[in-house]
């Protein structure tokens, strides 16, 4: 079937679990109703993409406080008690853990949470994980002192988790990689070969996901600052293309990405961005097939998955399942008019 549709990684938690529509809200449950908590809110975020009609799903991030420090809160060499503010991504201050000495993986951080996913759906399923470059902008380093050494570190222990996530059931393991849309020159110099390295060895599908962020007013005010077009993806996607990732998670709705710049990853999948997950208006199918249709310009239809600009976790709960249903609507539009 042409035109699957997928998410970005994240969905909104139920209210009992997290404070809603909060970044980095703490968990409203402790100890052994905090675990039976996320399991039963994996259950929700699985059953609201398949009622929807998402084909390659996931569990939603229910288990992750965010999406980059929960990973690092699983590593030994980083100090989350006397927490620095640093400036993350070029754009705003955050309380951030210290890397203190040598960073290595103190246990499996999803693999459990991959596990479960894949015994309650028979669909086909992503498990996402930061991207090294990610990682080492959302810390403050006192010990490798240099952003590429410690880039490297964190891609040989992504590489653990995310080879132990395939031998759990994943279809597709995807690398969250925000920083890429920042430090270009990063990219170039040692960004994809981090990214690589963390994909190592994978038979899964293996994915990278660039984008322009949630909707927090960071950075919508980050946005305004771009242009009229924004062109970031334009030194990074002919990189990727060469690289050996599989398929490339970009933002396209109400984005002013040229879209012709698509046309720079020939070869690989393109993860669509049709659902725009920094505003609170669903959209109607018809636009999401207009995305689609736009997009389809400059990627071959059998290259193409529908999916959303970025994660849904800022997002009230009912208005991320009505884009899920939006997402699935607009797909299943454009199928038909090809005729798949
Ligand atoms: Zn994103």
């Amino acid at each position: 079937m042409l035109l699957q549709t997928t998410i970005a990684g994240s969905l909104p938690k139920p209210a009992w679990l997290a404070e809603p529509k909060k970044l980095w809200a703490p968990w409203l449950l402790e100890g052994t109703l905090l675990e039976e908590g996320k399991r039963d809110a994996m259950r929700l975020a699985l059953a609201d993409q398949e009622s929807a009609g998402i084909d390659i799903v996931t569990d939603g991030e229910q288990t992750r406080r965010h999406f980059v420090t929960t990973f690092i809160e699983n590593l030994e060499g980083v100090d989350f008690r006397n927490k620095r503010t640093v400036r993350i991504r070029n754009r705003y201050d955050a309380d951030v853990p210290v890397v203190v000495g040598k960073v290595a993986r103190a246990r499996p951080v999803y693999v459990e949470d991959i596990r479960f996913l894949r015994s309650q759906t028979k669909r086909r399923i992503k498990s996402t994980l930061p991207g090294p470059m990610t990682m080492v902008d959302t810390l403050y380093d006192n010990h490798y002192k240099s952003r590429e050494k410690l880039a490297r570190e964190f891609a040989a222990i992504l590489n653990q988790e995310a080879r132990e996530l395939e031998r759990a059931g994943a279809d597709v393991v995807q690398f969250d990689e925000p920083a890429f849309n920042v430090y270009m020159d990063e990219v170039a110099a040692w960004g994809i070969e981090a990214l690589e390295a963390a994909a190592a060895g994978l038979k899964c599908k293996t994915a990278v996901h660039i984008c322009y962020g949630y909707g927090i007013k960071a950075n919508i005010d980050w946005k305004k600052t771009l242009g009229s077009e924004w062109r970031q993806y334009e030194s990074t996607f002919p990189l990727l293309a060469k690289s050996r990732i599989d398929q490339v998670s970009l933002e396209c709705a109400n984005s002013r990405v040229p879209l012709e710049l698509l046309a720079l990853l020939e070869g690989k999948d393109v993860l669509v961005g049709a659902i725009d997950v920094a505003n609170e208006t669903v959209e109607r199918p018809e636009q999401v097939a207009a995305t689609i249709r736009a997009a389809m310009k400059f990627v071959p239809a059998e290259k193409l998955y529908p999916c959303t600009n970025c994660g849904m976790v800022p997002l009230p709960r009912e208005i991320a399942l009505g884009k899920l249903r939006a997402l699935a609507y607009g797909a299943a539009l454009v199928r038909r008019e090809i005729g798949v």
